[in-house]
């Protein structure tokens, strides 16, 4: 094997053993790209090196042999003393890890080649310099000195100088800090810094492989789901110097705006500097445009190159340059990140160029990009007052008053305040505070921490991690940069989708995306009218190719109203027990207390015709198209009161003597029904079989509100589901006493119902006899929320707000299973119940109703294991449409 390619011998898609650096300085180089020239080092050398501690047999006359031609081309070499090349040595892994691993310049200059590099370059303050940043980052990068060492040494050389920045020390200044550094290097390492060039080459090398290995590379790889076992790339490429004075320079460049996807000229550039002094911000960068009356023909050919390598990526570019004495010379390049409104423009605007096609414009977007799209957001003309910035944690925009404290986060949203609960951090008990309030804002944590997880999982706005503001609880207060304190009360204004905290109240503008799903926008001319139009076209080429039907999870006629403009082919899921709180809840107490069955038929009498009117709501809203009913699911409980509330009222009443009946005949229920996992208990059709006409009512209010649909000319297409089924029997009973009613009702409406009877595949046992169960089913609606929690044992409503945190800090997952489908557990057993449940009843409707069937990566996993349609909440349906349309281009 290879395992060093010149960068003529790569190429962009050789990725995987290139790194990402590596292919597309390859492609650059090949493109005929002024690229400084260089070589890569396989990802297979790396893992060879990190298997066995020992760099492959072959790597080190490799590397000879492509140095001895890098050398002759570039007619000097590494570290000669009067003329020396010096390289640069980056990792490059197939993933972008950002700053995870290490990177060395300047590779090649020591006590002699310093001297030759001042005379080669007519500058001795740029060559000492350049010797100082060498021995700095080799030190702390590959000997593992402490970095603050050295810069303690450089800041005790400014002060001594009474200076402020690193540029005004002058070049004996610089020699006497090298001097200094190198004795550093000796103490802690225990070893001169090496003078051979070569040996510093290898060293950093062998550094570049081992950084793979790093705590932070590790916790970051599992966070991103990025595979361990991949190994980085070495690049080893030819210096080149922006920093040679006035006709030299450095910057960065969007072949198209990353924010609007608008094409011009977009980057910054700095005169005179090198790389890191632009993310140093040392000086101020100017726009790329100004380079045109700074160097016209570096320009012009930059402007070439930018076009050159848009067409051929087919996509936007960003571009890192150098200018060394006139010379431009390119660093690197990769498809750039982009804004979500500027994704879906370019994916538009590429397609109205011809260079791609609509297949390929869907895979440019992504569903969390729409999603982004459809939050609120501040109003961009407005005058804000920013006083801090923090981790854009979980998007939206959120208004309201300062609280400091759950509880009166929750007093005061009772009372109709909208309140923002500003915590140092959050934890379990925080809960319903977050829930009261309309945004959260942490000073301290990252995305992973309880604040952002469980406010992603609530669909709350939330920042976190705003460190310059100081949150002091216990006064009540947060004090903002500059003094600014904000008192309990005061109005703040947070964006989850930037990070940015403001003072006072920033108004809010409605999503333009979102106007236009509910059809109160079309197409036209203005900034906002541009992004509708290029959603709207996306979307119908997902609408074109997908082959999932998208539901929606919706329990009223608005919710279905709602759902249908957003484009929902149906109602995957409606949670009937929605409909038995409010006032009628006293009525499913009484059916729950009643002792005979008198009493018991009473209430379910009571209950019909409110449950009819409100079917035949949602068969109007539905009209022509599905709706998938569910009877009754949750735990008894959640209709009885609360049972330490009713102890106490009853213990009061009966120290006073005067003990009601009724009061005690409750409290004797309520002790009877508490169950310690009532998740796992008195649930779903084992509610069905044990309260007698309960389902059978509910049935007999599905038809005949279908029947009276149909006599008003409507079409109404209902389909009964029974929920928390684990065996075939349990759906048999069911389904016998579903068919009497049915039947029943056709004979005394004289209507004919086409009413399917179907089950939730939710429980383990229920998924591994999924073959049997189909011979009483005529549809299968997976619910993987439950299915999450007992194939996991995981309690869907504590464990994101206790555990999960750690969970994902310490990589176990990158994403909750309750958001993404766990492919591995909880999905092979959807897919093996799939085709246990065809392999019975091949025309059996399949689909899937839990939180998953909105989320993008799930619905791609649903596809795959061929799902009829997937069904989600309203709000959610146009992620969905596109994801099934992604998932089948
Ligand atoms: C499910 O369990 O996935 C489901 C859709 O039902 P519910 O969330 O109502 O338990
Ligand atoms: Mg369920």
């Amino acid at each position: 094997v290879k395992f060093v390619y010149d960068f003529t011998e790569g190429n962009k898609d050789l990725k995987d053993l290139l790194g990402g650096k590596g292919a597309n300085l390859a492609e650059m180089t090949n493109l005929g790209l002024p690229v400084p020239p260089g070589f890569t080092i396989t990802t297979e050398a790396c893992k060879t090196y990190l298997d066995s501690g020992e760099e492959p047999a072959a790597l080190r006359d490799e590397v000879s042999t492509h140095l001895k031609a890098l050398e002759a081309s570039m007619g000097k070499k590494l570290g000669q003393a009067d003329n020396p090349l010096l390289v640069s040595v980056r990792s490059g892994a197939k993933f972008s890890m950002p700053g995870m691993m290490d990177t060395v310049l300047n590779i090649g200059l020591s006590d002699k080649s310093v001297q030759g590099l001042a005379q080669q370059a007519g500058d001795d303050r740029f060559a000492w310099d350049s010797y100082r940043r060498l021995i700095q980052m080799f030190g702390k990068t590959v000997l593992g000195v402490d970095g603050e060492l050295f810069e303690d040494a450089l800041e005790a050389a400014k002060v001594a100088k009474k200076v402020t920045v690193d540029t005004e020390l002058e070049a004996a200044d610089l020699k006497k800090l090298v001097t200094k550094f190198k004795r550093i290097v000796k103490t802690e390492a225990g070893r001169d810094f090496p003078q051979d060039p070569r040996e510093q080459m290898d060293l950093a090398i062998h550094a570049v492989f081992d950084s793979w290995n790093t705590d932070r590379a590790k916790l970051y790889r599992r966070q991103e789901r990025i595979p361990h076992d991949l190994g980085t790339a070495v690049n080893v490429c030819s210096m080149v110097f922006g920093n040679l004075g006035p006709d030299s320079g450095t910057g960065v460049a969007f072949t198209r705006d990353p924010a609007s996807g608008h094409q011009g000229v977009y980057g910054d550039y700095l005169q005179n500097a090198q790389g890191e002094d632009v993310v140093a911000g040392i000086r101020n960068t100017v726009a790329l445009a100004e380079l045109e009356s700074i160097d016209k023909k570096s320009y012009d050919q930059l402007m070439q190159i930018m076009e050159t390598l848009e067409n051929h990526y087919k996509d936007l570019c960003d571009i890192e340059f150098t200018i060394e004495r006139g010379q431009l010379w390119m660093l690197q390049t990769r498809v750039g990140k982009r804004t979500a409104g500027a994704a879906f423009r370019i994916a538009t605007q590429l397609v109205d160029q011809g260079l791609i096609d609509e297949a390929e414009a869907l895979q440019r977007v992504t569903g969390a990009q729409l999603a982004q799209l459809m939050f609120p957001r501040f109003d961009d003309q407005a005058k804000v007052d920013q006083i801090g910035r923090g981790i854009a944690a979980s998007p939206g925009a959120a208004v309201g008053k300062a609280v400091f404290d759950s509880y009166t986060a929750i007093k005061w949203s009772r009372s109709g305040e909208k309140v923002i609960l500003i915590r140092r951090e959050t934890n379990p008990d925080d809960l319903d505070g977050m829930i009261a309030a309309e945004g959260i804002l942490t000073s301290r944590g990252g995305k992973t921490s309880h604040a952002a997880v469980v406010a992603r999982g609530m669909g709350k706005t939330c920042v976190c991690g705003a460190e310059e503001l100081e949150v002091d609880t216990k006064r009540r207060r947060m004090t903002a940069p500059g003094g600014v304190v904000i008192e309990e009360g005061d109005v703040v204004s947070i964006d989850g989708s930037t990070g940015k905290v403001y003072l006072g109240e920033v108004p809010v503008v409605p999503s333009p995306v979102v106007e236009y799903f509910e059809g109160r926008m079309h197409a036209g001319a203005d900034d906002a009218d541009e992004l509708v139009a290029a959603v709207h076209r996306i979307m119908a080429y997902a609408d074109r190719v997908r082959r999932l039907r998208v539901r929606a999870n919706a329990d009223n006629a608005e919710d279905a109203l709602r759902a249908r403009r957003f484009g929902a082919q149906g109602i995957g899921l409606c949670r009937t027990e929605h409909m038995f709180l409010g006032d009628r809840r006293e009525l499913v107490e009484r059916l729950i207390l009643a002792d005979t069955d008198a009493e018991r038929e009473d209430s379910l009498k009571e209950l019909l015709p409110l449950q009819k009117r409100d079917f035949i709501e949602l068969f109007e809203a539905m009209d022509g198209l599905p709706v998938t009913i569910r009877l009754l699911d949750p735990p008894l409980h959640e209709f009885l009161p609360d049972v330490t509330e009713l102890s106490v009222r009853v213990a009061l009443a009966e120290s006073r003597g005067d003990a009601n009946e009724n009061d005690l005949r409750l409290l004797q229920a309520v002790h009877r029904l508490h169950e310690q996992n009532p998740m796992l208990g008195l649930r779903g059709v084992r509610l069905g079989l044990v309260i007698p006409g309960l389902f059978t009512m509910q049935v007999r209010a599905i038809a005949e509100a279908a029947a009276e649909r149909r006599n008003a000319k409507g079409d109404p297409r209902a389909e009964v589901m029974i929920p928390l089924v684990g065996t075939v029997q349990e759906l048999e009973i069911v389904r016998e006493e579903a068919d009497r009613v049915i039947a029943e009702v056709q004979e005394t409406t004289g209507i004919e119902l086409k009413l399917a009877i179907g089950t939730m595949i939710e429980l383990p046992r229920a998924a591994l006899t999924a073959g049997q169960i189909a011979e009483a089913a005529e549809f299968f609606s997976f619910g993987t929320n439950d299915l999450t929690q007992t194939v996991w044992g995981f309690s869907r409503d504590d464990v994101e707000a206790s555990f999960f945190t750690a969970y994902l800090e310490k990589g176990i997952f990158g994403v909750s299973p309750f958001e993404t489908i766990d492919r591995d557990g909880v999905g092979s057993l959807v897919r093996s119940a799939v085709q246990a449940g065809r392999a019975t009843r091949p025309d059996l409707k399949l689909g899937v109703c839990g939180e998953h069937g909105g989320d993008p990566e799930s619905v791609h996993f649903f596809h795959e294991v061929g799902l009829d349609y997937v069904s989600c909440s309203p709000f959610r349906i146009p992620v969905a449409r596109l994801e099934a349309g992604r998932a089948a281009s």
